[in-house]
């Protein structure tokens, strides 16, 4: 059959794209809590959220994120526009919102700002990786001191306290420096490596020539092996950032925050300078880093804003997804299960039952109502009523229509009680909490 120049094979079914995923309602009920969680904590600290397009000029994430990251180099997923104009499906949040700020002249007073959205990376989809994942990030502007990076770090731990992580992530942060210091420490590193090049793994030959400092990431033991005995980029650092780094690691003791000093913490985006820090968890086998984050003075004048200093991270909410999943969610705020199920003995009571939960919801604006809606006998619907998860069954038959009452069962305990809803739901409403 032809219609419209497609050719339909009815049985071939659609699927999406490789490495993008639909989140079903199985989990979009402990997704949408862990949101709302990490908005709450925001909100304590008084980040402000800003939403930013999911496309950009392509450009920008050349610019920002640099020519010779794996980004750019090669997880992009750019696109002619039909005018021509190459766009790019956003591969990380923090290029945009630096756009935005200065696009609508928001950094004369320090920003702090959060996000949340979707991000895209042609990269090999694996457990932790995906091709379409999910960010929320902040960026605060304005701030000079390494005090903002310690409230950015303390709200981190806030968060995993408040999802019961906090015994599942720790903290490795570390001091790279200038962007001078690091073009020295470069120099060096590539000399000490040129020595050893063929025992290098294949990626860090390569990076040798682009990214040298990426070098250090390289999970290959010989690789790791050689870099024991390469020159240390704290070694080129300024007495400045040094203190800075001492500051930053003071006040994060005086806040009860744990953090490990990794000197071989780089990042993989060029727009960082001094403080970098990534949430790590050992429970996630190789894509570990739930988080990562740090100082880019420099961005916001590459792109075409007045200097300002500024701290971010990003979190990627699919690995923090399975750590929680791996926990049960037990920590997890709220809950997906309505908090009562209405059982509705026949059709011919709907009517009552309606005026039932409209008057309750709006008594109870935050408790979730599944009333039921078909057919089906009082003892079925009592097994729906315990599978939906509900605490309490609210029965409507005939005695209860005739009485105008509602009949209240505790399905946690079996307690069972009856009330009066013939003046209104007051006496009901008290009675689920
Ligand atoms: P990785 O080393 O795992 O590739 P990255 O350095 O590329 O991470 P960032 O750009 O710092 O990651 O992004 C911050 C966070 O976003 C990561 O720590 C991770 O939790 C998450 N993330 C990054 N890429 C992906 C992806 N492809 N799929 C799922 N989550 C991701
Ligand atoms: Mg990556």
């Amino acid at each position: 059959m032809k219609t419209l120049g497609f050719t339909f094979m009815p049985l071939k079914k659609i699927k999406a794209i490789r490495g993008m995923h639909d989140i079903t309602p199985d989990k979009s009920g402990h997704w949408a809590r862990l949101e709302k969680a990490v908005a709450a904590v925001f909100a304590t600290y008084a980040y402000r959220e800003i939403r930013m397009p999911i496309v950009e000029n392509t450009g920008l994430f050349h610019r920002s994120i640099g020519e010779v990251t794996d980004i750019v180099e090669k997880e992009m997923y750019t696109f002619a526009d039909r005018n021509g104009e190459s766009i790019a499906l956003r591969p990380e949040g923090t290029a945009g919102c630096v756009r935005a700020c200065i696009e609508h002249s928001l950094l004369d007073t320090p920003q702090k700002l959060w996000y949340n959205g979707p991000m895209f990376r042609y990269e090999r989809p694996q457990k932790g990786r995906q091709r379409q994942f999910h960010q929320i990030g902040a960026e605060a502007f304005g701030y000079t001191g390494a005090e903002v990076e310690a409230e950015i770090l303390l709200l981190n731990a806030k968060l995993w306290r408040v999802l019961g992580l906090e015994k599942s992530i720790s903290l490795q942060i570390n001091n790279i420096g200038s962007s001078e210091a690091r073009a020295a420490y470069r120099q060096a590193l590539v000399d000490y490596l040129n020595q050893y090049r063929s025992d290098l793994d294949a990626d860090s030959q390569r990076r040798l020539e682009t990214n040298p400092l990426r070098i250090l990431d390289s999970k290959d033991a010989a690789t790791q092996q050689l870099l024991e005995g390469a020159p240390a980029l704290s070694a080129f650092v300024s007495q400045e950032s040094k203190e800075h780094f001492a500051r930053l690691n003071e006040l994060l003791a005086a806040g009860g925050v744990e953090a490990l000093h990794n000197p071989r913490l780089v990042r993989g985006l060029d727009y960082y300078n001094d403080t970098v820090f990534e949430w790590v968890s050992d429970e996630l086998g190789a894509q570990g880093t739930v988080c990562g984050g740090g100082r880019y003075d420099g961005l916001v004048e590459q792109l075409g804003g007045k200097p300002t200093p500024a701290v971010g991270f990003a979190m990627g909410i699919e690995r923090l997804y399975l750590l929680l999943e791996a926990h049960d969610f037990a920590a997890l705020p709220g809950s997906d299960a309505p908090g009562a199920y209405v059982i509705v003995a026949d059709p011919a009571y709907q009517a009552f039952a309606f005026e039932v939960t409209e008057s309750l919801r709006s008594a109870l604006p935050e408790f979730a109502i599944m009333q039921h809606l078909a057919a089906g006998s009082i003892k079925s619907q009592f097994k729906k009523a315990d599978k939906s998860g509900a605490k309490f069954a609210l029965v409507i038959a005939e005695n209860e229509v005739a009485e105008q009452t509602v009949t209240i069962k505790n399905l946690h305990t079996g307690e069972q009680s009856i009330v009066s809803v013939s003046k209104d739901t007051t006496e009901l409403a008290a009675a689920l909490k």
